[in-house]
């Protein structure tokens, strides 16, 4: 039976922005909300956040703009992550680096990015990392309270294995609607590893973060002579397309048939509007195979 797909698996935008270095971009509350409302004006209404970004600042930061707009928010999705505890000036009581899955880290973590980011409910919650302590059990009880609250519309996972993603949906009422995974031209792993058929065989929405390998892809100097491969081939690709080679990076990962949908991280709205394009850049499968073949930096066996 095929599956009907949405893309993330409720209304949310193909591509989302991402807030991990927003505490970088040096914006105040004024031009937060006008890049907010640009995305949107590109239709990009979903945007990516968790608990310890910026150390555990990008969340007011968001928060404070839409303060500024509250109306805003019915027309927006809001991402958030739980599950690390991370050592901070912020959070005193945090004195080592590690994962915590346990319900009281879990509903706590939410209340917060609750008043963080000013809203009332999260579009969907994440568990960032995969945790070997991890008990489902205990994660179901915090995901059913906070969903049974409306704190929570939506759950799912990041960075988690076939096998960590179905112990966690095996023991869940709801279901793992994502899975966030790094994925791009600089770190194809999971292009071969399985990851993206068994979410597509569950109907899962795999989400792309670092689509540009945090900017790798990009440096002038620096880069090694297998990014300088990659690199060439997307400049050859983007020639034949009449595209940049940001949009084929991207056009790549929108094209696999898991419907990946891609996280960016760039405080620009230019390069933004730029990704909104390259979902009408259609590659050939002689130049999806090309820029594969140069990614994995070993020739198809
Ligand atoms: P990215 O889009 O791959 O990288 C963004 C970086 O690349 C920025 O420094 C940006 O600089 C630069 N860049 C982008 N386009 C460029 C261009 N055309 N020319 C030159 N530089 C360019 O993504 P990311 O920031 O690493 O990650 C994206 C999002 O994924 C994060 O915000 C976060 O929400 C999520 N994430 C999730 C996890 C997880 O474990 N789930 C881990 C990491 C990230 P400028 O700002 O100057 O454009």
């Amino acid at each position: 039976m095929k599956h009907q797909y949405h893309p993330l698996g409720f209304e949310g935008s193909r591509i989302s922005q991402g807030f991990w270095r927003m505490n970088e971009w040096g914006f105040n509350a004024q031009e937060r909300l006008a890049f907010i409302e640009q995305a949107m004006e590109l239709g990009v209404t979903t945007f990516d956040h968790a608990d310890i970004y910026g150390d555990y600042r990008c969340e007011s930061l968001f928060g404070e703009a839409l303060k500024i707009k509250p109306e805003l928010r019915d027309g927006i999705q809001l991402i958030s992550k739980c599950g690390i505890r991370l050592p901070s000036d912020q959070r005193p009581d945090v004195r080592r680096y590690r994962y915590d899955h346990s319900p009281e880290h879990i509903i706590r973590s939410v209340e917060q990015s609750l008043l963080n980011l000013d809203t009332d409910y999260i579009d969907l919650l994440l568990l960032h990392r995969p945790n070997p302590l991890m008990d489902p059990d205990d994660v179901a009880g915090a995901f059913e309270h906070l969903f049974t609250l409306g704190k929570v519309k939506h759950f799912g996972v990041s960075n988690f294995s076939p096998a960590q993603f179905d112990l966690l949906q095996s023991r869940l009422e709801v279901p793992l609607i994502v899975n966030q995974i790094e994925l791009s031209v600089v770190a194809p792993k999971h292009i071969e590893d399985s990851s993206l058929n068994h979410l597509q065989q569950h109907a899962v929405t795999p989400m792309a973060w670092s689509p540009f390998g945090g900017g790798a892809l990009f440096k002038e100097m620096g880069l090694s002579s297998h990014q300088e491969e990659v690199k060439g081939v997307l400049q050859k690709v983007a020639s034949e397309q009449d595209a940049s080679v940001d949009q084929i990076a991207l056009a790549w990962l929108l094209q696999h048939p898991s419907k990946i949908c891609p996280v960016l991280g760039s405080g620009k709205v230019e390069r933004l509007s730029s990704a909104v394009d390259a979902l009408n850049v259609s590659l050939s499968q002689d130049q999806w195979f090309d820029i594969w073949a140069a990614a994995r930096g070993q020739p198809l066996p």
